[in-house]
């Protein structure tokens, strides 16, 4: 039989983070056992916006501190997470602007960069959007975007540089508890003695819990993403937009592509965490028009809080529903009616249009008037 200091059941981001931070810190023997292999649940799938406009004064702290781990990260693991530092932009209509000053307050207090923005300001950030609708919105120079997958294995990679065990294909099958006492976990690899057992399983945490009694309130819902083609004329994307007003987000992506998905309260499908329809379809029971989104489309499940549990997870915890997809047709494109997608984000001021073969064309601008995110100087509201 093994034994550790501590053994970390889960091997996404959060597990191997916290490996790495114990094993450079001398921790003493460091156990990660992961079931399939590292980065296998939604850290690999995440789109990886890093971003600091929550709520939540804890999780305004994390990410901060998480954001400025990014920065250091190769320096850190000897790794690349990919860490790309393009700006954050959050979108608000009216009703949404007195929460979104509450946040960027909170952010100021806590001594982060950000800045309440106006249309205008919005405009010079790129003036290929259509701010119609747009009250204000709230600015993060220095957020990003990362790989969520190159993020794990380089921690995992580093921990075992600094000493700690990583044993893939180990699922943990059981917590070893005597009395209110832990002593150890059983592992498909054999059983490992310890103390303290770190629980990083995402979405199948409670399942893993359960049998002690301990109830999490975690659900898993399941998240769209869509790879979308942007046209030759258009030039690439430079910043990560989120649309409180329209509930999507967009980040770029390699080449003339980007990554979309709409906002979680918009897309509520609790599943459980190992069977939920891996094939995307946007509005329930009808298949996204893929022909307009070109490239490709992926979709994954998250794990997500329940109505009051404060979640460790990026994603704000919101308020829990029954609905099994609330549908939104702002992905459902119909040939010759302009893609909501487009028509914020990447149409002209006018109007976009589907053409015969379905692709969106954006018009009336031209890529030429596209300026980089530094064109706006952040200032205080
Ligand atoms: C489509 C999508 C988009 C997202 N976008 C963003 C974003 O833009 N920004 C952001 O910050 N976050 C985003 N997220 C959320 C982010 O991906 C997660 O918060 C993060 O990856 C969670 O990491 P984790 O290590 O806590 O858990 P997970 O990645 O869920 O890892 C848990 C691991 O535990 C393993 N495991 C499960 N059971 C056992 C067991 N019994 N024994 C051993 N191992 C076990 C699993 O195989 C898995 O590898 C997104 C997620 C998705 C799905």
């Amino acid at each position: 039989m093994s034994t550790a200091d501590v053994v970390i059941i889960g091997g996404g981001s959060t597990g191997t983070s916290v490996a790495f931070q114990l094993a450079r810190r001398r921790y003493g023997k460091v156990i990660l056992v992961e079931r399939e292999t590292v980065g296998a649940g939604p850290t690999a799938k995440t789109i990886g916006i890093v971003r600091l406009h929550y709520s939540y004064e804890p999780l305004v702290r994390l990410a901060s501190r998480s954001r400025d781990l990014f920065g250091q990260f190769e320096e850190l693991t000897g790794a690349v997470a990919d860490f790309t530092r393009c700006g954050f932009l959050l979108l608000a209509a009216e009703g949404e602007m007195p929460g979104l000053r509450a946040n960027v307050d909170l952010q100021h207090r806590l001594g982060i960069h950000s800045a309440v923005v106006t249309p205008t300001d919005i405009a010079g950030l790129d003036p290929r959007m259509n701010i119609d609708g747009v009250a204000g919105g709230a600015w993060e120079p220095e957020s990003g975007f990362a790989d969520g997958y190159a993020t794990a294995s380089g921690f995992a990679a580093a921990a075992r540089r600094a000493g700690a065990e990583i044993w893939e294909t180990a699922g943990a099958q059981r917590i070893i508890v005597e009395g209110s006492v832990v002593r150890g976990v059983q592992t498909a690899r054999g059983e490992i003695s310890t103390s303290t057992v770190l629980v990083a399983c995402g979405p199948w945490t409670p399942q893993l819990l359960r049998p002690l009694g301990v109830e999490v309130p975690i659900q898993s819902s399941r998240q769209q993403v869509v790879q979308l083609g942007l046209p030759a004329s258009f030039g690439p994307l430079g910043i990560i937009i989120e649309d409180m007003a329209l509930g999507f987000y967009v980040r770029p992506e390699t080449g003339d592509t980007v990554l979309a998905g709409v906002l979680e309260e918009e897309a509520e499908q609790i599943v459980a965490a190992d069977e939920y329809n891996r094939k995307p379809n946007f509005v329930r029971g009808t298949p996204v028009c893929m022909t307009s989104l070109r490239t490709g489309s992926r979709c994954w499940a998250q794990s997500r809080a329940s109505e009051g549990c404060t979640s460790p997870q990026a994603f704000p915890a919101t308020g829990s529903s029954s609905a099994p997809h609330s549908a939104k047709s702002w992905l459902h494109s119909s040939p010759g009616r302009p893609h909501p997608l487009m028509s914020r984000c990447f149409a002209s001021r006018g109007s976009s249009t589907a053409t015969s073969s379905g692709a969106v064309t954006p018009r009336g601008f031209s890529g030429n008037d596209y300026r980089p995110p530094s064109a706006l100087s952040p200032r205080d509201d």
